[in-house]
């Protein structure tokens, strides 16, 4: 409630008559949702196709490549390698202004192979899998900047469209290089989605984060024979875990700890004298988990100390909230009413309903993928994006459709399966379709994208710089390294 209390007073403050704000819809938008439509099994290949490949943070080669082949087959001009990321891409359109540009991802999440199947079912023990559908934020992006580059062409609209392929989302902090190194620095506005289990426009704030590797080294030993002349630095991580532990109780609501140990040793017989625990710290405002953050660093200093060892922190990533752009989160809106939701074909309800018996399945009902839920901005959301980073320097628009069951957790096995067969697919068609439409309402209407800018640059609050945790290192290509096998 808090939160939506203060947002409607920014909204107060800068007087947007937001009523008046919704531009006339573009003209000769229908051939786009026929056109998308047409090709919507080429996209489930492609999409499939990445699904199969489950390429994780940086190492998202094939998947990278596949989309920027779509893209330069639909006539774009495409630059790989971007910001000391390999993988990311960005494919333009057009010249001039506005600027207009579509987000894609296509990372994977170690851990998670899964088959299409609606029980627990790996593809490959211990692989990797799209627990979190990125292979459909890819593929819709790219449905969707295709479908629009062909509008502009038809109805003549200038102006600049590029569709912006982003790397490393989980963990790996992708678009924080890339906003750090100016890549947005002359766009206008910026549209993405991400898959859900609704269709709904983001009007969350999602969560700002800190994570980095906390690296001890001690001194090994017999365990038996001379521990005396041992230092362990896994005792080193087990203090500082304690320590973080305790804090836990010293620290506002909502705020997330979680860490896991990456390296505890190799043999209980040698005193380990290297161990590493990986550590994630997250909360809405991002001053308060720098504050955070700061204890955690301060509880790995008093274990060292204590535990005779020393350490050393790999920052692996920092993102800020995602600030949700009323502006143009209410022209989205309008578009995704316009696409609306879809049904479910008898073998899908089946699959669906068999998948929603397996564990911790709330009962969403699933006539709900066919609704497209009211625009609600400002609450409280409990995961975290590099889209926030974005959202903070250009005024930033998202949606969520329905690509997994209802009552789906993201990250899990069970997105992975629907993420993978025709609920997915149609699910990240009805993104397309409702990011096509807002782009075409952005590029006909200079009004609109002044007014997101000027909604944005209030929010933000005067003497507002843009500067990340992650300071001036370069992307972590190897924070995977090891994650699959
Ligand atoms: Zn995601």
């Amino acid at each position: 409630m808090r939160a939506i209390t203060r947002s409607l007073a920014v909204v107060a403050t800068i007087a947007l008559p937001l009523t008046a704000q919704l531009p006339r819809p573009a003209a000769n938008t229908s051939p786009m949702l026929t056109q998308l439509d047409a090709a919507s099994s080429r996209y489930a290949n492609v999409a499939r196709q990445i699904w199969g490949f489950a390429e994780v943070g940086y190492m998202e080669e094939k998947s990278s490549a596949l989309l920027q082949s779509e893209l330069q087959t639909a006539g774009f001009s495409v630059k790989a390698g971007i910001a000391g990321e390999p993988t990311a891409f960005v494919a333009e359109f057009g010249s001039g202004t506005p600027v207009i540009a579509i987000l894609g991802e296509f990372d994977a999440l170690p851990g998670l192979s899964q088959d299409t199947v609606p029980e627990r079912r790996p593809v490959r023990m211990g692989g990797a899998g799209h627990g979190c559908g990125h292979h459909l934020f890819g593929t819709a992006s790219v449905a969707a900047a295709i479908a629009l580059k062909q509008w502009m062409q038809s109805t003549n609209v200038k102006g600049t469209l590029r569709m912006i392929g982003t790397p490393a989302e989980e963990g790996g902090a992708g678009k924080v290089y890339m906003v750090r190194d100016g890549v947005f620095d002359d766009v206008d506005a910026v549209i993405a989605w991400h898959p859900g289990d609704e269709n709904a426009v983001t009007g969350e704030r999602s969560m700002a984060n800190i994570s980095g590797k906390f690296r001890f080294h001690g001194l090994s030993a017999h365990a038996a024979a001379s521990p005396e002349r041992g230092r362990s630095a896994l005792d080193a991580v087990e203090a500082m875990n304690v320590m973080t532990n305790m804090l836990r109780e010293h620290i506002p609501d909502r705020s997330r700890i979680h860490y896991v140990i990456t390296n505890g040793g190799r043999a209980p017989n040698v005193v380990p004298d290297e161990a590493e625990v990986y550590y994630v710290v997250r909360h809405v405002e991002m001053r308060i988990v720098k504050d955070i953050w700061g204890k955690v660093v301060n509880a790995a200093k008093g274990a060292a100390l204590g535990t005779g060892t020393t350490y050393e922190l790999q920052v692996v990533g920092s993102v800020y909230a995602l600030m949700p752009n009323e502006t143009l989160a209410r022209v989205q809106q309008r578009a995704l009413e316009r696409v609306g939701g879809f049904t479910y074909t008898a073998p899908e309800r089946t699959f669906a309903e068999r998948l929603q018996k397996s564990e911790a399945f709330p009962a969403v009902p699933l006539e709900s993928v066919a609704q497209v839920k009211p625009l609600a901005i400002g609450a409280d959301g409990s995961a975290s994006t590099d889209v926030g980073d974005v959202s903070w320097v250009v005024p930033t628009v998202q949606l969520s459709a329905a690509t997994w069951v209802p009552g789906t957790a993201a990250h899990s096995w069970q997105a992975v399966a629907a993420g993978g067969m025709s609920i997915g697919f149609k699910g990240m068609m009805v993104a397309a379709k409702t990011m096509a439409l807002t782009g075409a309402d952005l590029f006909t209407s200079p009004a609109t994208i002044g007014a997101a800018k000027a909604e944005l640059v209030a929010k933000r609050g005067p003497n507002f710089k843009y500067e990340t945790a992650l300071g001036q290192q370069k992307p972590q290509l190897d924070y995977r390294a090891g994650s699959v096998p």
